[in-house]
């Protein structure tokens, strides 16, 4: 491989949501040009880019374009069809790899790549047939069952108590692949971020902990350095799996690895995302480096320095619900009552309209201390009308 490719050029993205929106802010603060692919006009990312090319991911045209304009191309969704990275990578420099985001797309896939790399992962079936259906072994019930494909924020999954149950939800679910995973009892939740470089070199943000509300992301805490925010031997299993999960995919890019802490406090993972990911957005305002800052210097070939954290940090998420707490009409957020705590850092999207489940940003709460953060966090949510936690 020649040099890295340095600021002047121009980096693209699949994709023109939030994190893609993120990533251009990053590139651009570096001194890159950029490019979005996106269907619709009005994305966040487009909105922001020098370049948006307004066309459906696996447009060959549209491709053509992006390929043309770009040095280098990343994504930021992934459920980007695989075959539009792969088309792409046959002109230019393009990571996370097609094979990685079909792994990562896959439930079935990223499972067997978990037990692969030695990395325990929840109990599971593959339902993919009737006959699979039945030979369901009762002792993965009460389970969750997930489509194998395209789940998001909670979406396509049911939780199924018995065999009748399951087979109901898989019914409502059209029969399309799913996997059927065991309800384990958890005593947390918890993700880490690494960035892994063409040459195999990798770094890590904090480990961060994670509260989901209704099967979405509501709350992350990064509340001390990594080494204390969670048992040493929690972090150390954790970031461990986490790079065995990235070289076993011989991965280059930002990879997000979700876990489960269990009662007993041992780790399963649970999911991989082959991007930057909403747990880590608190980076940007209590890390050195970014997540997003990762992903320019993973798809330039930059040097990856270890980040460090400089202050504890709560990111709540924003989202659309907070607009209609105090009327059936969207109402703008008390943002300047928000913005007047010390160490508020706010995100917005620039979505056009709010809407239920709907993430339109995020606020990043930074302080001195873990307690002074955690303060100021449960303020900020006070005034949002987001539940305490
Ligand atoms: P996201 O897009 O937010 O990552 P997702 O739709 O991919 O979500 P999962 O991460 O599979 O969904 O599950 C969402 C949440 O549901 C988890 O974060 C966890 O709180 C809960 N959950 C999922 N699987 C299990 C399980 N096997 N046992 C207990 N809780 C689970
Ligand atoms: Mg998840």
């Amino acid at each position: 491989m020649s040099g890295p490719i340095l600021p002047g050029a121009t980096l693209g993205v699949m994709g023109g949501g939030q994190l893609g929106r993120m990533f251009i802010h990053a590139a651009q603060r570096m001194g890159y040009f950029t490019a979005v692919l996106d269907p619709d006009a009005a994305s966040p990312a487009g909105r922001v880019s020098h370049h948006h090319i307004v066309a459906e991911y696996l447009d060959a045209p549209g491709l053509g374009q992006l390929a043309e304009t770009c040095d280098a191309i990343t994504t930021e969704f992934e459920n980007v069809p695989s075959s539009a990275l792969a088309r792409l990578a046959v002109y230019t420099t393009v990571s996370p790899a097609a094979s990685a985001v079909a792994i990562a797309q896959d439930r079935a896939a990223e499972k067997a790549h978990f037990l692969r790399c030695g990395v325990p992962c929840a109990p599971y079936a593959v339902i993919d047939t009737p006959e699979q259906l039945a030979a369901v072994d009762e002792a993965l019930l009460p389970g969750i069952l997930k489509t194998t494909r395209l789940g998001y924020d909670g979406k396509g999954q049911a939780r199924v108590a018995d065999r009748a149950a399951l087979a109901a939800a898989w019914a409502d679910m059209k029969n399309v692949p799913c996997v059927l995973e065991k309800m384990l009892p958890l005593a947390a939740e918890c993700s880490v971020i690494v960035a892994r470089g063409a040459d195999g070199q990798m770094v890590h943000l904090p480990i961060q902990r994670n509260l989901h509300r209704d099967g979405i992301l509501a709350v992350t805490e990064v509340l001390e350095f990594y080494e204390e925010n969670m048992p040493a031997a929690q972090v150390a299993s954790a970031l461990e799996a986490a790079k065995s999960i990235a070289n076993g995919l011989q991965y280059v890019g930002v990879l997000c690895v979700e876990f489960f802490v269990l009662q007993d406090g041992s780790l399963v993972v649970n999911e991989i995302a082959p991007r930057p990911h909403n747990s880590g957005h608190a980076s940007m305002d209590c890390c050195d480096v970014s997540q997003f800052e990762l992903q320019v210097r993973t798809l330039t070939g930059l040097p990856l320095v270890q980040p460090r954290q400089h202050s504890p940090a709560i990111m709540l998420n924003l989202l659309g619900d907070l607009w209609f707490l105090r009327s059936a009409q969207a109402a703008t957020p008390p943002w300047a009552e928000v913005l007047a705590l010390p160490g508020a850092h706010l995100h917005l999207y620039g979505k056009a309209s709010a809407s239920k489940g709907r993430k339109m940003g995020h606020l990043t709460l930074t302080g001195p201390t873990a307690s002074a953060v955690r303060a100021t966090a449960l303020q900020a949510a006070a005034l949002l009308g987001i539940e305490a936690f």
